[in-house]
């Protein structure tokens, strides 16, 4: 029986693996994709396991669990990801701790955020979440409202605007879940001549991580095919 770590160790190196030959297929540049291990739910050993194979990005939902795990693996310099909604009584611990956060869609979060940062820390990088499928069940703005959003964000001082953050609706096919991804980048285009910052474009999991490398993803964001199923938390 193969140990946990060892699958782990080798579910890591085939998403790896899996991403390089999207990028070969989809005439991406070698390297242009950056893996988030999703490690929600998951524990500090599990999360070792995937340090001692080279893997430094982390992504977290849920902030207690994640502060914990932070402070536990502090002498590791691991880039962390906060890829869950943010609460405002929460803004502190996001801006303190994390290096990134992606799921902003309001003004306040974001000036909560640029306030409570760190002075001896860089500005905590910034992905706007789109509600690309316009869905009742999901946060984010509209695309239509991105822009407005973005140039109120490229103003707050300890925050550097980065990019673009999407969940799309489930789908099994390809070709559809490639629809999504397309309007965000071409949401993110559009907004680069007014905002060279944004050289991001979040979107991509273990079920549709191909679709979202052939249009233009540069971070996905894996849990499921690293760690493997959660239990329901
Ligand atoms: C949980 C989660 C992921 C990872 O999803 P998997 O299907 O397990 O790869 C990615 N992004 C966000 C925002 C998540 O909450």
């Amino acid at each position: 029986m193969p140990t946990e770590s060892h699958m782990i160790a080798a579910a890591l190196s085939k998403v790896c693996q899996d991403i390089s030959h999207s990028e070969a297929r989809h005439s991406r540049t070698a390297g242009s994709v950056h893996l988030i291990a999703v490690s929600k739910t998951k524990s500090v050993e599990q999360i070792v396991v995937a340090i001692d194979t080279g893997q430094r990005d982390f992504g977290e939902n849920y902030i207690d669990e994640a502060l914990e795990k932070i402070a536990k693996l502090g002498h590791y310099n691991c880039c962390w990801h906060f890829i869950g909604d943010i609460q405002s009584n929460k803004t502190r611990h996001v801006a303190a701790h994390f290096d990134w956060a992606h799921c902003i869609g309001r003004q306040k979060i974001a000036q909560r955020l640029s306030q409570q940062r760190p002075p001896h820390l860089p500005p905590l990088n910034i992905c706007i979440q789109v509600n690309i499928d316009e869905e009742a069940s999901k946060s984010g703005v509209l695309a239509s409202e991105a822009p407005a959003l973005a140039g109120k964000i490229a103003k707050l001082p300890n925050l550097c605007l980065r990019g673009l953050m999407a969940i799309p609706s489930p789908s099994d096919h390809f070709d559809s879940q490639r629809k999504p991804f397309t309007r965000m980048h071409t949401l993110l285009k559009s907004m680069q001549y007014t905002h060279p910052s944004m050289d991001t474009l979040s979107m991509g999991m273990s079920a549709d991580l191909e679709a979202a490398i052939a249009e233009g993803t540069t971070m996905v964001r894996i849990g499921t095919a690293i760690f493997s199923a959660r239990s329901t938390k």
